[in-house]
Formats: structure tokens, C-alpha cells, sequence
């Protein structure tokens, strides 16, 4: 796709406020169009019907909505939908949609690549790229709203895709807004989850400036030799230091902390290993989530077996931690950060398993899976 020089209309400064006024319409059309963005799930200008036809025309001219396209679309046999977005600049990330009862939770990224080299994690063997633009955040929230049937509506998001989250907080931020505010996508503060692997002045940030998210900080392991050798930026920081800003950031919260844990077999996932992670996180107000590793063609790491895995959890327990061990949804489409994405390098000449279903390949901006992509406007909602 070509870099486009039109203002991208998701943008916090799209300057649509100043365009109006400029084009002698009244400022309250700025609200109807986001509706039909947001609520209506419009794909163009074309598609608002109750603006001028004219107005639409240059509006079409003068900005931009989509900067992303759908490059692959793989669909699960769960109902989890994963997403990989080409940018204007050729650059690739993904975003998934997860199905779990009502819920409609979104995964999405926030940077192109990311920086802290976990050594298990395909998304950060390249490096960071670049910070995602709060645009295109959005769109990838938009993209994926699409991909629900009309009587549904997203209703949580993590932003535990792509990327460091905390590393890209004046783009994240200004996007999360959005999704929350009733002409965006509704959906309260309190189900957005933000993951970190621990970023002590970011979450104090955070902290001072918007405490009502629900914080996630990725451990993995307990103690700083092991943590350093799994997420190479403790090495500059310790597990000590994000203890402490997780606890700031639970004290002007008021909310319960999750810690995240990625179980790699004969790594981290010792008897010892509970032990340490069970004196460091014992007598707080937190959720543990064991994350059994989802294997990575190419990659050393192993998933642990079952008998580890429960011994594991067994501890915990009866340290009296408070264990959930998340469920691989989607696992056969590679829905692990940073898979589907390495995938789709490698395979420009190869296919794809079979076992992917590839739902859509396309570069065609505008695509998106049918029954979802009829426009309509509902009335203004907010996510229960
Ligand atoms: S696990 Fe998350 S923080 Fe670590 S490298 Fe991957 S994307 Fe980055």
C-alpha cells in the first residue's frame, strides 16, 4: 500500500473539528461520523448515508479512514479470529479475536515488533521496528469489531499483542480513550487489561496520571538470574523495582494485580520454582496466570508436561496464591504474539497448513469477512 498524504481520520488531531467549520457545517457532524465509524462500522465515507453527498465526496478527498489491510485472516475452530494487518509502510502486526461465552475480548498490538527480547516470545526476535500510531491502534479495534455479527459488540480488550505497551503510552493512551468514550467503542476502563513485563517509571505514569486499568505485569520468573536470562530487560531493572511499582500502582487503584507467568518446561516450572514465586507474590490482592508455552517452530523452548504443570500449581495453591491457568485459545493458529506474523514471512512462497484455514488473504483495504461488513448505525451503546 502506498503512504498515503491524507489526514488519517482515527487520529487524535485529524483536525476534522477545524475541516467542518472550514466547510461550513455544523460541528455536530464531527459526532456522527465517528458514530458511524465506531457504532455503525462504516468502511467509508460512501457508506454514511445521512451526510450530504457531496460532503461525503470531500471528506473521501480530504482523509483518510483505513491506512491498514487485512494481509491474512485466520478463523479457529473456537470461534478465535486472528488478524495480520499490513501498514502503510509494509510493516505487519496482529490482532486477534477472542469468543469466551459473551465475552468478546480483543488482543491487540502496539508496536511494530518490540524491544524487550523475551526469549520465548516470536514477536521480539527482531527487535522493535517502530511505535504503532494511536490510528492505528484504533484500527485494528475496528477491524476486528467487524469481524462480529451485527448484534454484537466487543467487550474487553488486552493489549498484550505486539510490542511493549507501556514503552508507547502518548499513542496507547489517547486510543484507549477512544474505545472507552460512548460515540467510540463503549467499553469500560475496567475491562481493558494493559500487560507489561515491568516498566517501573511507565507504570508509575500510569499510576499518577490513569490508575483504572487493569494491570498486568508479565514475570516468568521469580528471582533476577532466571528473569534476566528469560526477559533480558530485567537485567537493568530487577524483579524487586517492579514489585514496588506494581504494588504504587495497586495502592491508587484499588485493583487486583495479575501476574502473568509463562510456563516453559524444565526451565521455570519447578517445584522451586513455585516456591520463589510464591514468597515474592504471596500477600497481595492478585490473580496468577500460568500460561503453559505454547511451542514456537524453531525455538528451544518446550511446553511442560502435565505432571510439572500441576505439581507447579499445586504449590502455589497451597501457598494460599490465588492460580488460573489461561487456556490456549486458538493455539492452532498460532495465536501466540508474533506467530502468525513470522508465519506469513516465511511463507511467501509456501502455503500455509492446512490445519490455518486462511479465512481471507488480501491486500484489498477494505476486506473483511461477510454477514459483518454491512454498514448499520445502531444507537450509541456501552459495553456491560
Ligand atoms: S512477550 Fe511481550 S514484552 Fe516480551 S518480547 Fe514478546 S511482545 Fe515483547
Amino acid at each position: 500500500m502506498e503512504l498515503t498524504t491524507s489526514r488519517h481520520l482515527l487520529e487524535p488531531d485529524d483536525g476534522l473539528a477545524a475541516w467542518l467549520a472550514a466547510h461550513g457545517q455544523p460541528a455536530w457532524r464531527a459526532k456522527a461520523i465517528r458514530r458511524w465509524l465506531f457504532a455503525g462500522r462504516a468502511l467509508s465515507f460512501a457508506d454514511m448515508t445521512d451526510l450530504p453527498a457531496a460532503v461525503r465526496a470531500e471528506l473521501e478527498a480530504d482523509f483518510t479512514i483505513w491506512t491498514t489491510s487485512i494481509a491474512m485472516h485466520h478463523r479457529a475452530d473456537d470461534g478465535t479470529e486472528k488478524l495480520l494487518l499490513e501498514l502503510a509502510d509494509g510493516h505487519r502486526i496482529e490482532c486477534v479475536l477472542l469468543r469466551d461465552g459473551d465475552r468478546r475480548t480483543v488482543c491487540i498490538s502496539s508496536q511494530v515488533g518490540c524491544a524487550m527480547g523475551c526469549v520465548f516470545c516470536a514477536s521480539g526476535i527482531d527487535g522493535v521496528v517502530r511505535n504503532l500510531t494511536t490510528g492505528e491502534i484504533v484500527e485494528q479495534l475496528l477491524r476486528l469489531a467487524r469481524l462480529l455479527p451485527a448484534h454484537e459488540r466487543l467487550s474487553h480488550i488486552v493489549v498484550m499483542g505486539m510490542g511493549e505497551p507501556l514503552a508507547n503510552l502518548d499513542r496507547l493512551l489517547p486510543a484507549l480513550a477512544l474505545a472507552q468514550h460512548p460515540d467510540g467503542l463503549g467499553i469500560s476502563q475496567r475491562r481493558i487489561t494493559i500487560s507489561t513485563v515491568g516498566l517501573p517509571p511507565a507504570m508509575d505514569r500510569l499510576t499518577a496520571e490513569n490508575p483504572g486499568y487493569h494491570l498486568a505485569v508479565s514475570l516468568h520468573a521469580a528471582d533476577d538470574a532466571l528473569r534476566t536470562r528469560l526477559v533480558p530487560v530485567n537485567k537493568a531493572i530487577g524483579v524487586e523495582a517492579v514489585m514496588a511499582a506494581a504494588d504504587r500502582y495497586w495502592e491508587a487503584s484499588g485493583r487486583r494485580l495479575t501476574f502473568e507467568y509463562v510456563l516453559l518446561g524444565e526451565v521455570n516450572d519447578s517445584p522451586e520454582h513455585a516456591r520463589r514465586l510464591a514468597r515474592l507474590i504471596g500477600g497481595r490482592a492478585a490473580l496468577l496466570n500460568v500460561i503453559p508455552y505454547n511451542p514456537v517452530a524453531g525455538m528451544p523452548w518446550k511446553e511442560p508436561t502435565n505432571d510439572a504443570r500441576e505439581r507447579f500449581i499445586g504449590v502455589l495453591e497451597s501457598a494460599g496464591i490465588n492460580v488460573q491457568v489461561r487456556r490456549r485459545k486458538g493455539s492452532r493458529i498460532n495465536a501466540a504474539c508474533g506467530q502468525l506474523r513470522r508465519l506469513a514471512a516465511q511463507s511467501t512462497t509456501d502455503r500455509p497448513p492446512a490445519s490455518q484455514s486462511p479465512v481471507a488473504q488480501t491486500k484489498e483495504p477494505n476486506s473483511s469477512t461477510a454477514a459483518s461488513t454491512t454498514p448499520r448505525m445502531p444507537p450509541s451503546h456501552t459495553a456491560q
